[in-house]
């Protein structure tokens, strides 16, 4: 399970190396950051201090975009970003700050993000408690096709990835590995996968000016006659794990987690930009959606009687004051003492039942069950279990209970939900609610 909170570092380190296109001594630092920071590069050797906030918006196409991803903002860049921002997601790491006395960042040692996964797990990951991380639920497919590379994201509790590479080069010919993306799965099974390239586009990189910091110590070198390397591959398949490692760097220009299963076919830097981009623009549309419906509904009596087909004396919710569609619901009961229940419950000293109280924060959970679906009136919600029902604190007449409802899991038409029920600040009962969506016949 991913943590709830976002997360950042617990102290500043340090890498030293040399960049791969340029060929520079570089050094970058990691640095814990605020909330909803997200990442930020900071070019250290330019007196203002520029910063370049790592974005989908911010990526610039340069000739070479195939080979690397290139962030820019304003007058200045940083170059060959993708395996730094892989080790920051594939760590689960939302916020940092990378400063940065280059416009690019130095080659891993070993050619694989490994060096920087083992500083930034000897950092130490901080959670950020109170602030909620940010993560896109896919919840239906979303499908690129690009110049012959095609990338699919369905949903998936967790994020997995899944790519097939097919070269026509017989030294890697074609490959595929799916695997659950975790801190653990990202250190030891995708951050060894070291850069690999063509001896060919080698030469032709070289005439060009680039990759001055390249060397058979930083890649898999492929010539005609198969890998020039004398040390072997850390895995058979290698290539295709480094491939998933540049994916998830692609993956952090977010600016989210994604929770869904990635599928790839033959992606690159170019197609995976673009696929982001479209996964984003479907967030975008999520969110402007959910808060457009927020702003819609009011919801005082009349929407909670159009949605529960409870009546008196049996309808136990008032008012709903927030809703979070599919998360959360905050409903209100104000109890008088007009309330039939207190004829005999119990004369003299009225106490509202507990399970009248459980009732109550049922109606809510049914009320954000209702909201879930297009024609409420072809719905009914049973509830198939309660657990975990505890009374704290009795509640009467002049009491104005608050119902906290957090949707805990769905799986087709079945939710389960915690309640709280509060009367002031203090819980007055709590309880898990197992509910179902049935069609009306
Ligand atoms: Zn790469």
């Amino acid at each position: 399970m991913m943590n709830r909170f976002q997360t950042t570092l617990d102290r500043a380190v340090s890498v030293t190396g040399v960049g791969l296109h340029l060929g520079k001594e570089t050094t970058i630092t990691f640095k814990p950051a605020p909330p909803d920071t997200g990442y930020v590069f900071v070019r250290t050797d330019v007196e203002s201090r520029p910063m370049i906030k790592v974005c989908v918006e911010n990526v610039r196409m340069i000739e070479e975009q195939a080979r690397r991803t290139t962030l820019g903002e304003n007058y200045f860049e940083v170059h060959t970003v993708e395996h730094v921002l892989s080790a920051l997601y594939g760590l689960e790491i939302d916020n940092a700050i990378i400063e940065i006395d280059s416009d690019e960042p130095p080659e891993p040692a070993g050619g694989s993000v490994s060096s920087f996964v083992k500083v930034l797990r000897e950092a130490g990951v901080a959670t950020l408690n109170h602030h909620p991380r940010k993560v896109f639920t896919i919840t239906e497919p979303v499908s690129l096709e690009y110049y012959g590379a095609t990338l699919t994201v369905v949903p998936y509790s967790g994020l997995k990835v899944s790519f097939t590479i097919d070269y026509d080069i017989p030294a890697i010919g074609t490959q595929y590995l799916s695997l659950d993306i975790t801190p653990d799965s990202f250190t030891t099974e995708i951050a060894p996968a070291r850069t690999f390239c063509l001896y060919r586009d080698v030469k032709a990189l070289q005439e060009k000016g680039l990759i001055k910091g390249g060397s058979l110590d930083n890649a898999v070198v492929i010539g005609d006659d198969g890998i020039m390397n004398e040390d072997p591959l850390r895995f058979p398949d290698e290539f295709v794990r480094h491939k998933i490692l540049d994916l998830i760097g692609d993956l952090s220009l977010l600016g989210f987690r994604l929770e869904g299963h990635v599928i790839s076919a033959k992606s690159g830097h170019a197609s995976n930009v673009q696929f982001v981009k479209k996964i984003k623009s479907v967030y975008q549309g999520s969110v402007a959606k959910a808060q457009k419906h927020l702003k819609d509904r009011k919801w005082d009596i009349q929407d909670v009687m159009k949605l529960l087909p409870h009546r008196y004396p049996f309808l136990l919710v008032d008012k709903v004051l927030e809703i979070e569609p599919g998360k959360r619901i905050v409903g209100l009961k104000n109890v008088t003492i007009n309330e039939p229940f207190f004829q005999g419950h119990f004369p003299g000293s009225p106490i509202m039942p507990g399970v009248l109280v459980v009732e109550a924060m049922a109606q809510v959970g049914g009320l954000m069950l209702f909201d879930s679906v297009d024609d409420p009136s072809n719905w009914l919600v049973y509830f198939g279990g309660i657990d975990k029902v505890r009374f704290r604190k009795p509640i009467m007449p002049g009491d104005q209970v608050r119902f906290e409802l957090e949707m805990q899991g769905i799986r087709g038409r079945l939710c389960r939900m915690r309640g709280l029920a509060f009367v002031e600040d203090r819980v007055a009962a709590e309880a898990e609610l197992t509910a179902m969506l049935v069609e009306r016949s």
